[in-house]
């Protein structure tokens, strides 16, 4: 993680920073990227960052569009040259967020959304207080086994790890400024949008 990037940062700096940081959390499968996709074809000026990963690409997942997929080789490189805004080790796989396009847009006065896992999400409430953390939670953990089964992208060893951390990851909820319970997703959407609108509207 670039520690001193972000708090090499002056107060003025932060001051011209008008757009805002927000952090969607959630156990793998709980449909993160169900519900942010339904909010984006609503907000299209809505920015998702493109995160890194070592893990493989899933059938239909595009380099640069989805993930930037590296070697591990290539994410350490990155990593220890500071270029990212958090990383995390998750079941087996290096994932982060590239520093600079956050920094940039954010200058820019436009807001960003980070969709990362826990670990990530704990790194950025150090390092930008400032950030608005949501976190999405399933119905029960029976209920998330369900999905992760059903969505059929992951390996047996995979499920079992994602399974595992989910246990942990729900324990988080109460470090977030709200949670969501993605029970029904049309009714999921309209909470998860008004809380992102509420949030960017306050910082404007
Ligand atoms: P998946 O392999 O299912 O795409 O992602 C696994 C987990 O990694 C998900 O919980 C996802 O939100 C998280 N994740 C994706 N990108 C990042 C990132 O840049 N940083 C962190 N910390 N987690 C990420």
């Amino acid at each position: 993680m670039s520690e001193t990037l972000l708090t090499s940062s002056s107060p003025s700096d932060r001051q011209r920073s008008r757009g805002r940081l927000i952090v969607v959390t959630g156990p793998s499968g709980v449909g993160k990227g169900t519900l942010l996709a339904a909010i984006r074809r609503r907000h299209p000026e809505l920015q998702m960052s493109i995160s890194a990963t070592t893990r493989s690409p899933r059938p239909g997942e595009i380099d640069g569009v989805h993930y930037f997929f590296y070697t591990r080789e290539q994410f350490e490189s990155l990593r220890d040259r500071g270029q990212f805004l958090e990383w995390a080790e998750f079941a087996g796989n290096l994932y982060g967020t590239p520093l600079a396009p956050v920094k940039q847009r954010l200058q820019a006065g436009e807001d960003v959304i980070l969709e990362i896992e826990l670990q990530g999400a704990r790194q950025v409430a150090r390092t930008w207080p400032e950030a608005f953390k949501l976190f999405i939670r399933p119905p029960s953990l029976a209920e998330l086994e369900r999905r992760l089964r059903e969505r059929g992208q992951d390996t047996e060893e995979s499920i079992q790890k994602r399974l595992a951390t989910a246990e942990l990851e729900l324990k988080a909820e109460s470090e977030f400024d709200l949670a969501i319970v993605n029970d029904r997703i049309d009714r999921a959407v309209q909470e998860l949008e008004t809380a992102i609108l509420d949030a960017t509207v306050a910082q404007h």
